[in-house]
């Protein structure tokens, strides 16, 4: 452990994955979302990317806002009964991500905790995809999380690793910030004056050797000595 106060670690793919022996957790293959909102699949994935940044950064309410947003916009009905159960099933695959945790992530955050680092959350997502994150087990080890949707901020906007460290009480220049990269929050925490570095450690190896530009980190554990 050294002058480092503080990190601030990404969520999926970084400290839980959705991701499992190079499968998703819940396989979407046999979903037909698209269809059953009357769309089609082009259309679908287009406006629900389009849409992206609104939603994890909060401009709608929820996900029937967005949803509601999105079939309007093709002057679709809206189906409330499919809407419920497509947010649930969206709930239950994202809770799939809050299983099986390694365990050495947990290792390395009782050893950060030890240390006296100070840890905070920082993850671009909507309310439907952390409904787990109060019940995971790694919830108790941060002294602060930010959920883009709630501070209505998304990486890589520099702002939201800013404002984690003032909630944490130190500099930016005192903190580290590891993710996987997905969203450019490697590029984004540099923009805010902090070291990053690149967790590879969930990621399959044709990712790994795409170069970041920014050092990996193999293993959780292998934090500790950037610390
Ligand atoms: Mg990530």
């Amino acid at each position: 452990m050294t002058h480092v106060k503080a990190v601030l670690f990404d969520l999926f793919e970084t400290l839980i994955s959705e991701f499992a022996d190079g499968a998703r957790k819940v396989d979407r293959a046999n979903r037909n979302d698209a269809a059953r909102l009357g769309l089609t699949h082009e259309v679908y994935r287009k406006e629900w990317g389009a849409r992206s940044v609104k939603r994890s950064t909060g401009a709608f309410a929820d996900y029937f806002a967005a949803m509601r947003d999105l079939l309007g916009g093709q002057n679709a009905a809206v189906p409330e009964q499919v809407l419920r159960e497509l947010y649930e099933e969206r709930v239950l695959e994202k809770k799939a991500a809050f299983a099986d945790i390694r365990p050495d992530v947990f290792e390395l955050l009782e050893r950060l905790k030890r240390g006296g680092v100070k840890l905070a959350l920082v993850s671009n997502c909507t309310e439907e995809e952390v409904v787990s994150w109060p019940d995971c087990g790694l919830a108790a080890y941060f002294d602060e999380v930010l959920f883009s949707y709630e501070v209505r901020l998304a990486k890589p906007d520099p702002s939201i690793y800013k404002l984690a460290c003032e909630r944490l009480g130190v500099a930016p220049g005192e903190c580290v910030f590891i993710g996987d990269g997905g969203s450019d929050e490697l590029n984004g925490a540099k923009a805010a004056g902090i070291r990053a570095y690149q967790a590879v450690w969930q990621l399959p190896p044709s990712m790994r050797e795409r170069d970041s530009g920014y050092p990996q980190l193999v293993t959780p554990l292998a934090a500790l000595d950037v610390v």
